[in-house]
C-alpha cells in the first residue's frame, strides 16, 4: 500500500486537479490519499480573518472569492451525479466559514485557537472535493485521528495516540482514502489544531507510519530535489536519489522540497519517500531511501537559509560549563541551534533562524543571570546580517579537505566567511555569510562541488 500527498498547487486549479485524478485513479491498488487546502487559500484565510478582526468590511469580499473559486472548481472536476451533494456539503462548510469570520468581526480579535479552527476550513473542503472526485474515494477525517498536545504553547503530534487511532481507523477496507492534511486535534479538549504551514506532508508520513506503507509519494509542483534552487542557479540539476538524512538536513537548511519533521516517521520505519510532479508525472523525481544502499560519497545539495544570526558566548575559568549549560537550556526550549567556529576564542558560537533570535537571548540571559553582573561575556552577543549556506552530503569526513577548499574559493570571491561549521557533522557543512552575497557564495559554492 503506498500513501500519496498532493500539495496545493497539485489540488489548486481544474487542470491540476484533472491530473491528481488520473494518477489516483491508476492505482491499482488501495492507496492513502493526503491533500493541502487548494493553492495558497491557507495564505487567503489567515489574511481574511485578520482583516475581520481589524473591522475592515472587505472581508466579505474575499469570503465571496473564496466561495466562488470552491464552487466553481466544484462544477467542473465532480460528475453531475455526485455534484449537488458535493455542493451541499461544502456549502454548509463555507456558510461556517463566513459565519466566523462575522463573529470575528464583531469581537475583533483573533486569538491562535479562532484562527486554528478558520484555517481548518481549506483541508476540510479540498478533502470533500477530491474524495467526490475520484472514483472509489472515500474520505477519513483527519480531525479524528491527528491527536496534538500542547508543548511550550506549541501544538505538536502525540505520535503514540495518532498512531493507534490511524490503525483503528483504516482497518476497515477502503479503495482510496482522501484525507485532509495538516488538521488536527487537542488530544484533551478536541479543539480544532493544526500541525504547523505545511504540515501536510507530516500527516502523510504519520499515517504511512502507522500502517507501514511500502511508499510515501510527496506530489509537487518541482521534478525533485534540485541541487540548489534553480531560481538562484538554472544550472541545478534533479538529484536521481537521496539519504533520509541528507534530505533533512536540505529541508533544514532551506529547500522548501518537504516539511522537515515529515522524514522522522517514515525514516524510523524504513519506508521511503518519493518525490513526484503532478505536473510531469512521467518525470523520475527523487527518491529519498536508507543510505545503506549506495555507499561513495557525493555533494547532493546547497541550500541557503535565510537571515541566521550568530551568537557567541563568552568563557570564564571560574564559570564552569557555561557551553552545556547555554546548550541544555537553548534545546529545553525548543531552541533549533546551528554550531559554528569562529576564530576569535568565544567559549560558544551558534546560529539561529531569525525567528528564535529573541527567544534565545533571553533564555540565555536568564541562565546566565547570576554570573553576568560580574561575568558580563555571558551575556550573548549577536552579530545579525548573516545567512546560512549549507552544503549536503552523506560522508564528509571522507573528504577532509573540502571545507578548506570551499572557504578558500569564497575569500577569492571576495566573500568572508563569518563562521562554519567544518568537521561537525557528517552530512553537512555550514558556512555563515553576510545575508546580501548569499545569492553570490551559494553559486560559487555549487559550482565548486556540484
Ligand atoms: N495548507 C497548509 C499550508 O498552506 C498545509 C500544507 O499545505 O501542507 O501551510
Ligand atoms: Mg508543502
Amino acid at each position: 500500500m503506498k500513501v500519496l500527498k498532493f500539495g496545493g498547487t497539485s489540488v489548486g486549479t481544474v487542470e491540476s486537479l484533472t491530473n491528481v485524478k488520473k494518477i489516483v485513479e491508476a492505482i491499482p491498488e488501495p492507496a492513502v490519499v493526503v491533500v493541502s487546502a487548494l493553492g495558497g487559500l491557507t495564505d487567503k484565510l489567515i489574511a481574511t480573518a485578520g482583516k475581520a478582526s481589524h473591522d475592515d468590511p472587505s472581508y466579505r469580499d474575499d469570503m465571496q472569492a473564496i466561495s466562488f473559486r470552491h464552487f466553481n472548481i466544484i462544477s467542473r472536476v465532480i460528475d453531475e451525479g455526485k455534484r449537488d451533494e458535493a455542493l451541499r456539503l461544502v456549502g454548509g462548510l463555507l456558510n461556517d466559514l463566513s459565519r466566523l469570520f462575522d463573529g470575528i468581526s464583531l469581537i475583533r480579535h483573533l486569538p491562535q485557537q479562532t484562527l486554528d479552527m478558520v484555517v481548518s476550513f481549506g483541508e476540510r473542503i479540498s478533502s470533500i472535493i477530491v474524495a467526490f472526485m475520484i472514483d472509489g474515494g472515500k474520505r477519513f477525517d483527519s480531525l479524528d485521528f491527528i491527536k496534538t498536545e500542547e508543548w511550550f504553547g506549541k501544538n505538536i503530534a502525540d505520535q503514540k495516540l495518532t498512531t493507534s487511532l490511524i490503525k483503528e481507523k483504516f482497518s476497515v477496507p477502503f479503495d482510496k482514502a482522501i484525507v485532509p492534511g495538516f488538521i488536527s486535534t487537542d488530544r484533551k479538549t478536541g479543539n480544532i489544531t493544526n500541525l504547523g504551514r505545511g504540515g501536510s506532508d507530516f500527516t502523510a508520513a504519520l499515517i504511512a507510519a502507522a500502517l507501514d506503507a511500502d511508499l510515501l509519494e510527496i506530489w509537487t509542483d518541482v521534478d525533485g530535489f534540485m541541487t540548489a534552487d534553480p531560481r538562484i542557479i538554472p544550472e541545478a540539476e534533479v538529484v536521481p536519489r537521496m539519504s533520509f538524512v541528507e534530505s533533512m538536513e536540505l529541508c533544514t537548511f532551506g529547500a522548501k522540497v518537504i516539511y522537515p519533521p515529515t522524514i522522522y516517521p517514515v525514516f524510523h520505519k524504513n519506508i521511503p519517500i518519493k518525490i513526484l510532479n503532478t505536473f510531469n508525472p512521467t518525470a523520475p523525481g527523487t527518491l529519498v531511501s536508507d543510505s545503506r544502499m549506495d555507499s561513495g560519497f557525493s555533494i547532493k545539495g546547497v541550500s541557503v537559509l535565510r537571515s541566521t544570526p550568530l551568537f557567541s558566548i563568552g568563557s570564564y575559568s571560574s564559570v564552569s560549563n557555561p557551553e552545556s549549560r547555554a546548550l541544555n537550556a537553548l534545546a529545553r526550549q525548543g531552541v533549533k541551534i546551528y554550531p559554528m567556529t569562529v576564530s576569535a576564542n568565544a567559549a560558544l558560537n551558534f546560529a539561529v533562524a531569525a525567528d528564535d533570535e529573541e527567544k534565545a537571548r533571553a533564555i540565555l540571559l536568564s541562565e546566565f543571570a547570576p554570573e553576568i553582573p560580574s561575568h558580563p561575556l555571558l551575556a550573548p552577543s549577536i552579530k545579525g546580517g548573516l545567512s546560512t549556506v549549507a552544503v549536503v552530503g552523506e560522508n564528509l569526513k571522507s573528504q577532509p579537505r573540502l571545507g578548506a577548499r570551499i572557504r578558500n574559493s569564497l575569500m577569492r570571491g571576495g566573500i568572508a566567511v563569518e563562521a562554519f561549521s567544518d568537521g561537525m557533522s557528517d552530512s553537512t557543512l555550514t558556512l555563515l555569510v553576510d545575508s546580501q552575497r548569499a545569492n553570490d557564495a551559494l553559486r560559487i559554492v555549487h559550482s565548486l562541488v556540484v
